[in-house]
């Protein structure tokens, strides 16, 4: 079976393997490592090597802080006011899609926040032009979400502007390069390209780690979990554990350039695929078609839960759109081999044949 759930989504199956290689009895230890104390020697080395193996795999200055948070990304959303509006000023975002505006809106439930630009005007097919970026005077940073995992929009670079970005990475992270020393602070739900659900990475440059509101509360504070090293309570720990396994993995794969070749080869099959027919559409701008989540309607509305009920059965999981947008969605990220895009395009194709 291949699954396209957009999250939490498909795990490598050489980690799952592990993981149950492992789960009664970590490494001879006579426990798991659900059992295990969060200060015990090994608990904490398999998190420094989490951590570490992490660092190297997204290239991470030594001038930022990892923190281990739980929350999720929604979580993240009232972080980024909190954490970063002590001085107080405003927050900016970038308007690309559904992501974005929950981000926005936390923003203004929690401080002052406008939009620095917005895709509305060409109904969230294409990212704003940059020079259409005008954060607010007052701003205190930017945020962008880099791929909308509902519209499938991924912004094609990185926005320019003289103040700190903060970009939800949640369901690009770890799928293709990106330099990490633009950003003030990354943020990303860990079940899509890191592991299960449960834990939330943040990537956050150190000098920002000084502008916290002073009613934060400690389990939103950056500063906080940078200085308990993540363990300010008991974190996640069987997640961040799974997380470790697959960093592993990746960089068995090749680290993230190697896997980004891969991303770029599986999603071109299958935007291929779906330009070629006239069966199958996708409705955003070619430079900004998202490399992990493809969504695609048929033309005729009425066959989708015969599309449904037949991918189902040819082992081709979860391909139902999100719930506003409809339609169809194949979520791509690294866990998913090529094999599963080959088998999804060939069963396009025939149900094309069949029906269009
Ligand atoms: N941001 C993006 C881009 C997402 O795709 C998601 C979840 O799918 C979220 C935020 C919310 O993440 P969480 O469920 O971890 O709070």
């Amino acid at each position: 079976h291949f699954n396209f759930c957009s999250g939490p989504a498909t795990l490598p199956t050489a980690v799952l393997e592990r993981a149950r290689d492992e789960m009664l009895d970590y490494q001879g230890r006579g426990l798991s490592v659900m059992e295990m104390s969060h200060r015990s020697d090994t608990f904490i080395d398999i998190a420094e090597r989490a951590e570490a193996d992490f660092r190297q795999l997204m290239g991470v200055p030594d001038n930022y802080s990892v923190l281990f948070m739980q929350g999720g990304a929604t979580q993240q959303f009232a972080c980024v006011p909190l954490n970063l509006l002590g001085a107080g000023g405003s927050g900016s975002y970038l308007d690309t899609g559904i992501w974005s505006q929950k981000a926005l809106k936390e923003g203004r439930h929690l401080a002052t926040a406008s939009v620095a630009a917005s895709a509305e005007d060409n109904g969230y097919t294409a990212a704003p032009a940059p020079r259409a970026i005008l954060p607010a005077s007052d701003a205190a940073y930017l945020h962008y979400c880099d791929n909308e995992t509902i519209g499938g929009l991924q912004m094609d670079r990185v926005p320019e502007a003289d103040l700190p970005l903060v970009c939800d990475m949640s369901s690009s992270i770890l799928s293709k390069s990106v330099d990490v020393s633009k950003f003030g602070v990354i943020y990303a739900g860990a079940q899509k390209n890191i592991g299960p659900a449960g834990i939330t990475v943040v990537i956050v440059r150190d000098d920002l780690l000084e502008r916290a509101r002073a009613d934060t509360p400690t389990m939103l504070n950056w500063k906080a979990f940078a200085d308990e090293g993540s363990m300010l309570n008991t974190p996640a720990t069987y997640a961040w554990y799974l997380a470790g396994l697959v960093f592993d993995w990746l960089g068995e794969q090749g680290g993230v350039a190697a896997i980004e070749r891969l991303n770029r080869r599986k999603a071109a099959k299958l935007y291929d695929a779906i330009d070629a027919s006239g069966f199958y559409r996708n409705p955003i701008a070619a430079a900004n078609r998202s490399l992990t989540n493809v969504p695609f309607v048929l033309h005729d509305a009425s066959l989708n839960a015969t599309f449904l009920e037949e991918s189902e059965a040819a082992g081709l999981l979860t391909l139902k759109g999100h719930r506003s947008v409809g339609g169809m969605r194949a979520s791509i990220y690294n866990a998913m081999p090529e094999e599963g895009v080959d088998r999804l395009v060939d069963f396009m194709g025939d149900f094309e044949r069949r029906y269009g």
